[in-house]
């Protein structure tokens, strides 16, 4: 098979060991679930219920018309105590429906999706977004545009993010469903191939996952190198084609789908099975690291109070991994579709992401780990100056906010912060993604 390491990239400690051996666990109902009525890319949904509603596990109590959106389900039984507005990991208030969860639960239950409409449409009533943490509506990536043909769907096992291992343990435990999705989405968008990339340290979710290989579907084992799960960067390693600046990864023939994503559309599509909850790894600095099973709604700190609450020398709490997380302000926001994980971190171990403020010393560390080949210490520079014109010459908007750069360098300059920042000034300029 033709295949070409990406550019750039970095080794940082994977810190994996504490959970990857464990199971997929149930985390309990809890109290109360906020669930938001925006947990992906795209318009946000409109609440259908309203405060003293009785709703149902599975039930649609939020969608919108917009194309590219998702609908969200309730994830228990239970009663609405509210409609309000609140905070999430991002940082943006949204919307978001407070339910009441009856004392009785049968998680097993839930009302199943109607059947109407192809397998799309069936896809995007789910409610399934990307689960690796883009949350781009599934059903949207489904419908690339007609004139660039699909020849192979590429499974995302890489989960390339240290400390996380919710795909590890789905690939482990569920290989079928993993390889069940990637023949249903090679089956709606007409592609002849599937591949599932698995990075080099999971050696036994690639086993599992040849099981039920063969007939069209393959198991290649990747490199493990940050950020090889990144949509380009694998699919540079697996096709050894670069996607043309500017152009959607379809260009290439290739589309990407995280393989939890994948079991997520195989249940839609064979059992009618919207999205009420996802796996989270919980670990860093808590009692009782693992891979929790939570149901969307469910706050961080239910999480953590089930793991056994926090150890000595916690700091910060991220959602997400330690690369492209967001520090959390308040610890009841709640799981989300995009939450792969929580992770606690000592003041130390989140060092590089705090804000420094050291001169650049132009030692090119940071071009040499950029994986898209752009010059973060340049946008460095001119975003701090504001000069946003520049950033843009300077490529800013093809940044993946990897974080290899930061990771790097030595005088800890904060260069993601710096050109996110720069990317949101452009974007809110009109520049076209
Ligand atoms: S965060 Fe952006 S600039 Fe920095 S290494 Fe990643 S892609 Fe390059
Ligand atoms: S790694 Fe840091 S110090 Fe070195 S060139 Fe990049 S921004 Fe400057």
């Amino acid at each position: 098979m033709s295949r070409r390491a990406f550019r750039g990239g970095i080794h940082p400690p994977d810190r994996k060991d504490a959970t990857s051996g464990l199971a997929i666990e149930r985390a309990p109902v809890p109290p109360s679930l906020t669930v938001p009525m925006s947990q992906h890319l795209g318009a946000p949904c409109a609440p259908l219920v309203a405060r003293g509603d009785r709703v149902r596990r599975g039930q649609v109590i939020g969608d919108v018309e917009a194309m590219v959106s998702a609908p969200v389900h309730s994830p228990v039984d239970g009663e609405v105590a509210e409609v309000t507005d609140v905070l999430l990991a991002s940082g943006t208030r949204v919307l978001a429906v407070r339910i009441t969860p009856d004392e009785v639960q049968d998680l097993d239950r839930f009302e199943p999706l109607a059947a109407a409409g192809d397998e799309r449409a069936r896809v995007r009533a789910s409610g399934v977004v990307g689960l690796g943490g883009a949350a781009f509506p599934s059903a949207v990536k489904l419908s690339p545009p007609k004139d660039m043909a699909v020849t192979t769907v590429i499974l995302n096992g890489c989960e390339c993010e240290p400390f996380l291992t919710c795909d590890h343990r789905a690939m482990v435990e569920s290989p079928a469903r993993v390889v069940a999705g990637g023949r249903a989405i090679a089956g709606i968008v007409g592609a002849g191939r599937v591949v599932v990339g698995v990075e080099a340290n999971k050696p036994d979710a690639a086993e599992a996952l040849r099981a039920y290989a063969g007939d069209g579907v393959e198991v290649l084992v990747l490199p493990t190198r940050y950020p090889q799960g990144a949509e380009k960067q694998l699919i540079q390693a697996v096709l050894g084609a670069e996607v043309p600046h500017g152009k959607l990864p379809a260009a290439t023939g290739a589309l990407v789908h995280n393989v939890s994503t994948a079991v997520a559309i195989a249940d839609a599509l064979e059992h009618g099975r919207p999205l009420m909850e996802r796996v989270v790894t919980v670990t860093g600095r808590v009692e009782r690291p693992g891979n929790y099973l939570a149901l969307l709604g469910t706050p961080v700190s239910a999480l953590i109070e089930h793991a056994g609450g926090v150890t000595a020398g916690a700091g910060r709490v991220i959602a997400g991994g330690p690369m492209t997380g967001m520090a959390l302000a308040d610890l009841d926001v709640p799981v989300v579709k995009g939450t792969s994980g929580v992770v606690v971190l000592s003041a130390e171990e989140t060092a590089p992401a705090v804000i420094g403020d050291q001169p650049c010393i132009r030692c090119s560390r940071c071009s040499q780990a950029c994986p898209m080949g752009l010059e973060p210490f340049a946008l460095g520079i001119y975003a701090n100056r504001s000069d946003w014109e520049a950033t843009e010459r300077y490529h800013a908007l093809d940044c993946i906010e990897c974080g290899c750069c930061s990771f790097v360098c030595p005088t800890r300059r904060p260069l993601v912060q710096l050109i996110r920042r720069a990317k949101q000034s452009l974007l809110e300029r009109g520049a076209p993604l």
